[in-house]
């Protein structure tokens, strides 16, 4: 069963002083079922945290629709959504920013519980215990102010915060990218032990495509505001179809494959999203171009029965 539903999405961010756009979404359609991880990737400006950004109702959209459990949140008025804040968290890339730096770690790991009346200060501190234990930090840290942190572990609060009340769906919008490797790994094994614990869903929006093939059920590849591609886990990262995923995964074979013969990486400029190309929006960087590329977008094609791409190649 679906959990959100995005429908014909989008976002267009005026200019000022002008008639022109930047359409970061230009027609986002995606389903994200319960109990899922739905990976999210592309190049900066492809418009993966615009759409994390909509979806949490931090930016109004300009057309189209996102359902969650069956009400229809992207034209709620903020006071309405407010209610839907508890049922959709987030964690971003930048805990620092999340976590109010005058206060210690006990007082910010009580505000969800005392926002939504959840128990009273007794039931908080077990429930702040078993938080903590849930995140892998020790209670010592309660005392310490953010500063006092490392990284990882602010991260860590920041999860803490996010499943406090152990919403169903749950936005990462670069959440390990400020960490080390060692950390990364760490974290991602954390977000699935909880989605193991709690069944919620994820989107997680990442560059790092390592992570993403660790943690995802769905992957979904986006380029310039549109999906180009989306599949399984085994379908995108073993058979990818469409030239730009191609294109993103060889960038991540070569890191790996250090000393051996380079896969052809992806080239060029990417187009502007306020001067969008006719034709393939992928059409000047993409080694199989054909006349048809430069003239009229491509078609949905289903490769399987949840795998599908937007391409000439396979029109
Ligand atoms: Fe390349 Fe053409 Fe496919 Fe676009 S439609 S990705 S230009 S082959």
């Amino acid at each position: 069963m679906n959990l959100l539903s995005i429908k014909n999405l989008k976002k267009y961010f005026p200019i000022k002083n002008s008639k022109l756009m930047v359409k970061a979404l230009d027609g986002i359609t995606l389903d994200v079922p319960e109990n899922t991880t739905v990976g999210i990737v592309g190049e900066s400006g492809c418009g993966k945290t615009t759409l994390g950004r909509c979806i949490l109702r931090l930016t109004d959209v300009t057309d189209g629709i996102i359902t969650f459990k069956d009400q229809e949140i992207a034209h709620l008025k903020l006071k309405d959504f407010r209610k839907y804040r508890k049922s959709i968290q987030v964690v971003f890339q930048n805990p620092h920013n999340a976590l109010n730096p005058r206060m210690k770690i006990k007082k910010i790991l009580q505000e969800p519980f005392l926002i939504w009346n959840n128990g009273d200060n007794l039931d908080i501190d077990l429930k702040i215990k078993s938080l903590l234990k849930r995140v892998h930090l020790d209670s010592t840290i309660l005392d310490r102010y953010p500063h006092q942190l490392s990284g990882g572990q602010l991260q860590r609060i920041a999860i803490a915060l996010s499943i406090a009340n152990e919403p169903p769906l749950i936005v990462l919008d670069e959440p390990t990218s400020s960490l080390d490797v060692e950390n990364t790994a760490d974290l991602i094994d954390l977000f699935i032990d909880i989605k193991s614990r709690i069944g919620n869903s994820y989107i997680f929006i990442s560059h790092d495509l390592h992570a993403v093939q660790d943690i995802s059920d769905t992957v979904v590849v986006m380029y310039l505001g549109r999906i180009v591609e989306k599949g399984s886990k085994e379908d995108i990262f073993n058979t990818p179809k469409h030239p730009y995923t191609k294109a993103l995964l060889a960038s991540m074979l070569n890191l790996e494959d250090e000393g051996k013969t380079k896969i052809p990486e992806i080239t060029g400029e990417i187009p502007s999203p306020i001067n969008l190309p006719e034709g393939c929006y992928f059409h000047s960087r993409c080694p199989q171009v054909m006349n048809i590329c430069q003239k009229s977008y491509p078609q949905l094609v289903y490769s399987g029965s949840d795998h599908y791409v937007y391409c000439h190649l396979y029109g």
